[in-house]
C-alpha cells in the first residue's frame, strides 16, 4: 500500500513541484489550495501525511494544523509544516499547533522523502495498532498501559553517541527533560551498551573525532538485537554523500548542524513512537501465537501444537534412524474428583499434575495436555526402556504426595500411563499414538496406577 500524501499550498507552482517530487517516489498525491480545502479532504479521504504550507491567505497553516489535530477523526494524521523561512518562531508555533515535523522552503529532496516516509510508516503502524486495540476491546480484553505508552512517544531511553563536549551537553539539555538520555563518546562502547540494554533510540554523530559514526550505524543495522532500533544521525552541512549512505543502510532520520532543538524533539518523538508502535504489535503477535499453541489451564502445549510437532519429529526420526517414544498419561477416576470436590478443585488437580509432569521431563521432551485429564510426553531420541522409566517416575511422583486443594484439603491422585515407540519405517504419528493409547487402556484394565508399554 502506497502512502497517500496531501500537499497543501496556496501557490500552484509550489503544489506542482512537491507533487512531482513525491509522485517520482511513488507516493500517491492529493492536492489542496487552502486550509479549508485541506480539512475537507482530510475528513473525506484516507490521508497518511499532510504537507502543510504555513503562509496561506484566510486560514493559515497553523490554524489548519490545529483543527486537524483537534478533530478526533483526523488527529492521528501526521502533519509536516512547510515554512518559508528558517524561522525558529514558526517552528515553535508549529509544534504548539500540533505539527509532527518541519520542512523549510526551498524544500530539499532528501529531507522531503525522509520526513514523508517516516511519518507515513508511523501512520501505518498507528492505524494497525488502533485496529488491533479495537478488536481486543470488542473481545472484552482490557487494554493495558502498554497501549497508552505506545501512543504517547514520551519518556524514551536514548543513547547519544557524540564526542564533542559542547554539542553533547546541549543535546543532553534538550532531551533529558522528556527522555532518559545517556551520552557515550566511544562507538565501540556505545555498541556494547545498545546491545546489552533496552534503548528506544540512538542518536549518532557522523563527525566524531576518533571514529566513524557511519560504521556504528551499519553495525547496529546488522546485529539481530539492534536491527529495529531507530537511529537518527547528526550530519554537517554539505555532507550529502555520507547522509545518503546512512539513509541507504537504514538509518531512519537525520538532523543537520547546527541542530534546531524543536526539530530534534519532533524527530525524536516520531522515532520513539514508531519503535513503541512496532514493539507493541510484535508483542501482540507473540502473545497471539503463544495463546494458539498453549493450553490455557496448565500452560503446557496444547493438542494442536503437539500434533504438528509430532509429525515433524516422526519424519525426522525416520530419516535419521533415531528413536522416538511417546507416553500418554490419564488421571485415574478423575470424574470422582469433580463430582466430590467440584470442578474448580478438578482444575487445581490438573494444574498440579501438569507441574509434576514438567518436573519429570527434559528440555527436549515435549509435554502437552491432550484435553480433559489426558496428557502426552513426546520424547525424541529415547528408546522404549528409557521411556518406561520416565513413565514410572511420573506415576510414582503423582502417587507419592497428595495434591493440595484449597482450604488445607489434599487428595490422593493416581495416573495410568501407556507407552509406545517408533518401530517401523511405515509408522506414522497416528499408528504410534494408537499403540500408546491401547497400552494405556490395558493399564487401566489391569487395575490403574500403573505403566504399560505397547508390546
Ligand atoms: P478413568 O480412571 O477410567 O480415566 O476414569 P476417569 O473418571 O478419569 O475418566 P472419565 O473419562 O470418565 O472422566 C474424565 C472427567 O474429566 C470427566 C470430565 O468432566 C473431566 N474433565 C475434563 N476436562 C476437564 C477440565 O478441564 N476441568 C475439570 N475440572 N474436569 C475436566
Ligand atoms: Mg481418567
Ligand atoms: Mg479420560
Amino acid at each position: 500500500m502506497t502512502a497517500r500524501v496531501l500537499v497543501v499550498d496556496d501557490i500552484l507552482a509550489n503544489v506542482k513541484l512537491l507533487e512531482a517530487r513525491l509522485a517520482a517516489e511513488y507516493f500517491e498525491v492529493l492536492t489542496a489550495y487552502s486550509g479549508q480545502e485541506a480539512l475537507d479532504i482530510c475528513a473525506r479521504e484516507r490521508i497518511d501525511v499532510v504537507l502543510l504550507d504555513v503562509m496561506m491567505p484566510g486560514m493559515d497553516g497553523f490554524e489548519a494544523c490545529r483543527r486537524i489535530k483537534s478533530d478526533p477523526h483526523t488527529h492521528h494524521i501526521p502533519v509536516i509544516m512547510v515554512t518559508a523561512l528558517d524561522q525558529p518562531s514558526d517552528k515553535i508555533q508549529g509544534l504548539e499547533s500540533g505539527a509532527d515535523d518541519f520542512l523549510t522552503k526551498p524544500v530539499d529532496d532528501i529531507a522531503l522523502v525522509t520526513r514523508v516516509k517516516n511519518l507515513a510508516r508511523l501512520k501505518t503502524l498507528n492505524d494497525e495498532m488502533l485496529m488491533r486495540a479495537s478488536t481486543s476491546r470488542q473481545l472484552g480484553i482490557a487494554e493495558d498501559d502498554a497501549l497508552q505508552k505506545a501512543l504517547s512517544g514520551r519518556s524514551g531511553r536514548i543513547l547519544v553517541v557524540e564526542d564533542h563536549p559542547r554539542s553533547g551537553t546541549r543535546l543532553l539539555a534538550s532531551l533529558s527533560k522528556l527522555h532518559d538520555t545517556f551520552i557515550e563518546q566511544d562507538p565501540q562502547r556505545a555498541l556494547f551498551t545498545l546491545t546489552e540494554y533496552d534503548f528506544d533510540l540512538a542518536i549518532v554523530s557522523l563527525s566524531l573525532e576518533r571514529a566513524d559514526g557511519l560504521r556504528l550505524c551499519s553495525q547496529l543495522r546488522s546485529l539481530e538485537r539492534t536491527r529495529h532500533l531507530p537511529i537518527i544521525m547528526l550530519v554537517e552541512p554539505g555532507e550529502e554523500a555520507r547522509l545518503l549512505r546512512g539513509l541507504d543502510m537504514g538509518v531512519n532520520d537525520y538532523l543537520i548542524r547546527p541542530i534546531d532543538r524543536h526539530e530534534l524533539l519532533a524527530r525524536v518523538k516520531t522515532q520513539i513512537k514508531r519503535k513503541r508502535h512496532s514493539d507493541f504489535l510484535r508483542n501482540r503477535i507473540e502473545q497471539t501465537v503463544e495463546q494458539a499453541i498453549t493450553d490455557a489451564l496448565t500452560g503446557l502445549h496444547n493438542r494442536r501444537y503437539m500434533e504438528r510437532h509430532l509429525e515433524t519429529l516422526v519424519r525426522e526420526a525416520l530419516r535419521s534412524g533415531r528413536n522416538l517414544s511417546l507416553l500418554i498419561a490419564d488421571i485415574d477416576f478423575f470424574k470422582q474428583v469433580n463430582d466430590t470436590y467440584g470442578h474448580d478443585a478438578g482444575d487445581e488437580v490438573l494444574r498440579e499434575f501438569a507441574e509434576r509432569m514438567r518436573r519429570n521431563t527434559r528440555g527436549i521432551d515435549l509435554a502437552c495436555r491432550l484435553g480433559g485429564e489426558e496428557f502426552v510426553i513426546i520424547m525424541p531420541d529415547t528408546e522404549i526402556d528409557r521411556a518406561y522409566q520416565v513413565g514410572e517416575r511420573l506415576r510414582a511422583c503423582v502417587a507419592a504426595d497428595p495434591f493440595p486443594l484449597a482450604q488445607d484439603l489434599a487428595i490422593r491422585v493416581t495416573t495410568s500411563v501407556g507407552i509406545a515407540t517408533l518401530e517401523a519405517m511405515d509408522d506414522t504419528p497416528h499408528t504410534i499414538f494408537k499403540r500408546a493409547d491401547q497400552a494405556l487402556y490395558a493399564a487401566k484394565r489391569s487395575g490403574r496406577n500403573r505403566v504399560n508399554a505397547a508390546a
